[in-house]
C-alpha cells in the first residue's frame, strides 16, 4: 500500500471565494460574474473525454483555457471556437482541478433550465468527470465528487444535484447512462451521528 493511501486525507474545504483546498488551480478566461444576489442552489454533473471516449490526455484543459489545437483532432475542430468552461474537473484517478472560483459564473450548461428556472449557469456548480455515457465512472471519481458535494455544501445551499442531461434534456446527455446515481446519493447522505458514549 502506498504512503498517500495510507495518509489521512485533507479534508475538501471551500473558502469565502469558492477556492477549493486541496484542488489544483488552472484558471479559465471563460467565466464572468454571477447576477448579483444570485445564491448558489444547484450542482451539475458533466461527463467529458477528448477525444470522445480517450482518457488522460490534456485536451480537456485546453478547451477550457481557450488552447484546443482544431488541427489536432477531427473533434477538435468543431468544438476548439467554444469558450466553455466548468468550475471542476475530477479525473479518472480522482484528481480535482479547478478552473472557476465558484463565486463566479462558469460556462457549463448552455441553454438549460431546472424546475422551470432558466439559464442554469447562473446559480449553479458545473462539475466535469472525466469519462464518457456508456464507461463506467470510477470509484475515485465517485469518492471524490462526493468529498467535493460534501464541502460546496458546507458553504453554499445546494438543494439539488442533477445532470447536465437533466437540465438540458434533449440537446445533451451527459453524464449519460453509466453514472450511477443511487451511488452518489450514499456517499452524500448525511453521516449518521455518531453513538455517544453511556453517562458515567
Ligand atoms: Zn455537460
Amino acid at each position: 500500500m502506498s504512503d498517500a493511501a495510507e495518509r489521512p486525507r485533507r479534508r475538501l474545504a471551500i473558502d469565502a471565494g469558492g477556492i477549493a483546498t486541496p484542488a489544483r488551480q488552472l484558471p479559465s478566461p471563460n467565466r464572468d460574474a454571477r447576477p448579483p444576489g444570485t445564491a448558489i442552489t444547484l450542482l451539475v454533473v458533466h461527463g467529458i473525454s477528448l477525444p470522445p471516449g480517450e482518457f488522460g490526455g490534456g485536451a480537456i484543459l485546453d478547451l477550457f483555457a481557450n488552447r484546443l489545437d482544431p488541427a489536432a483532432d477531427p473533434y477538435y475542430a468543431t468544438i476548439a471556437a467554444l469558450t466553455v468552461s466548468a468550475h471542476f474537473l475530477i479525473r479518472r484517478d480522482g484528481a480535482l482541478i479547478q478552473f472557476v472560483p465558484c463565486a463566479e459564473r462558469a460556462w457549463h450548461a448552455g441553454a438549460s433550465s431546472w424546475q422551470g428556472r432558466p439559464r442554469c449557469n447562473d446559480y449553479s456548480i458545473g462539475v466535469e468527470l472525466e469519462g464518457a455515457d456508456d464507461v463506467p465512472y470510477t470509484a475515485a471519481q465517485y469518492a471524490m465528487l462526493a468529498r467535493l458535494a460534501r464541502a460546496l455544501r458546507r458553504r453554499y445551499p445546494i438543494a439539488d444535484i442533477v445532470g447536465h442531461s437533466d437540465v438540458a434534456p434533449g440537446r445533451k446527455t451527459d453524464p449519460g447512462p453509466a453514472f450511477d446515481w443511487d451511488r452518489l446519493r450514499r456517499l452524500t447522505a448525511p453521516a449518521r451521528p455518531r453513538s455517544r458514549p453511556p453517562p458515567p
